[in-house]
């Protein structure tokens, strides 16, 4: 059992183990089992050297609230000085130039970034297996996909390469990796985590998140990305809560929901009584009720996801047009990036406006008002975060339909612009399975409890 994240924070604060030594041993371990994981592109140079500045600042009192923690990044956030790929031969030569705000954040809280993490290309997919570099092996369930499309940071934390990993999710992308690699991810509320110098795969979705061994460290990292920023239009000046202090209060008396279409939408149904019997477990804990409810439109949510998705993503891929940076993109990326570009330029045409698009957006419209419903009747919702098992590597989804399946218990989360999170559940046939909670936008704080709840009661 790896260390808690509070554990260690401690560990390196007191001077039991050094930032240095702390980078040092996750740099050996990523060297001996790397290869075979490839959760990990690029390891920073520079870790070791940064991790000793900040032991000085330790010993001076003046270290921040992430001290000695090692970090991966995903490979779609800049980074000065690293490459940001998108895990893609498109950018496979670009370097960042600055850093994005979550990264001037982490940094200014002396967390060192322990290298760049393997994604699915661009940031689209559900499994892990498009990235141009290979795909991720699942620490936590070796031979399987690890899920995507922050398959190497949901992997990086599961094989010991990092203390904190930072992943993005369009549509569930730190949540479904997190599922089955049996780690804890957070996608926070639309615009309380700063997007700026995160590559856009849909503006109007795309959220950083932490993901984490438990729900304390994710509440750390949360703490300290979190907040409005003058460079992204988006974010909230909503107070950031000391989500640290209220994680230790506890919950008492919630009223939990749970989603009746969700039971059908679920295909293997021993997730779904996972899910049961772990909500009924939390629910008896806490004196909390659970109440089955409706969340009318949420079967729309992927007609709804991937039209806005497929516009979005061919808008804000022209500039890699092979002028700016690196190659053109049609000429250099795969299949499923190539899928989205194509079909989005299709469904961009004025004529077929109104047919997809327009709609698209309606149907977001009806979804984000069955949460708000929702949310009146209940405090939090809690689901399975994936309909399947991690499939085998090897046995591709070939359907693109099946695989945007995957996300039909995600996605609704984006559309609305709520806070999700997943924490570990239990196993089945030895394979990790982590639960969904939604809660209200802003509501972190709510979302965070909840999990570290559920956290002491999964096995
Ligand atoms: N699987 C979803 C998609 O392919 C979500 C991806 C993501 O969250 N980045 O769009």
């Amino acid at each position: 059992m790896p260390l808690s994240t509070g554990q260690k924070l401690l560990k390196i604060r007191k001077g039991e183990i050094t930032a240095a030594e702390n980078i040092k041993g996750f740099l050996n371990v990523i060297r001996k089992n790397n290869t075979a994981i490839n959760a990990i592109l690029h390891i920073n140079d520079t870790a070791v050297k940064e991790a000793e500045a900040v032991d000085k600042k330790i010993k001076s009192g003046e270290a921040g609230k992430l001290a000695g923690l090692a970090i991966a990044v995903k490979s779609n956030i800049s980074v000065i000085g690293l490459p940001i790929s998108c895990a893609s031969k498109t950018l496979e030569n670009y370097y960042g130039t600055f850093d994005a705000d979550v990264i001037a954040k982490i940094k200014a809280e002396d967390g060192v970034i322990i290298g760049m993490a393997n994604m699915d290309e661009f940031a689209c997919g559900s499994s892990g297996e498009s990235s141009a570099f290979g795909r991720t092996d699942n620490p936590a369930a070796p031979g399987r996909i690890p899920g995507g499309t922050s398959s190497g940071s949901a992997a990086a934390i599961a094989a010991g390469f990092c203390d904190l990993a930072l992943g993005s999710d369009t549509g569930g992308s730190i949540r479904n990796p997190a599922s089955h690699c049996g780690v804890v991810g957070i996608k926070p509320s639309y615009g309380r985590v700063s997007r700026y110098g995160l590559v856009d795969m849909t503006m109007s979705f795309d959220q950083i998140g932490p993901l984490s061994n438990d729900a304390y460290g994710a509440a750390l990292a949360m703490q300290v990305i979190s907040g409005k920023s003058e460079n992204d239009a988006a974010t909230s000046a909503n107070k950031v809560p000391n989500y640290l202090r209220l994680l230790k209060k506890g919950l008492k008396g919630l009223k939990i929901g749970i989603v009746s279409e969700f039971e059908e939408m679920c295909s293997d149904k021993r997730i779904y009584r996972l899910m049961e019997g772990v909500t009924h477990k939390f629910a008896a804990a806490t004196k909390s009720g659970v109440k089955q409810i409706k969340l009318p439109y949420v079967d729309l949510a992927i007609q709804a996801y991937y039209p806005i998705v497929y516009v979005e993503f061919f808008s804000g891929t022209r500039k890699f047009d092979g002028r700016k940076y690196g190659k053109k993109i049609e000429e250099s990326c795969g299949e499923e990036v190539l899928r989205r570009i194509l079909g989005g330029r299709e469904i961009s045409r004025a004529e077929y406006h109104g047919t997809y698009y327009r709609k698209a957006l309606k149907a977001k419209k009806l979804i984000s008002e069955g949460f708000e419903r929702a949310f009146k009747e209940v405090d939090i919702i809690i689901s399975p975060t994936t309909p399947m098992l991690p499939h085998k590597l090897g046995t591709k989804i070939t359907d693109p339909r099946a695989m945007y399946a995957y996300d039909a218990y995600t996605t609704p989360a984006n559309l609305a612009g709520i806070c999700a999170g997943v924490v570990p559940a239990g196993r089945i046939d030895g394979i990790p399975v982590g639960l969904q909670i939604m809660a209200p936008a802003f509501k972190e704080e709510l979302l965070l409890q909840a999990m570290a709840e559920i956290e002491k009661r999964s096995n």
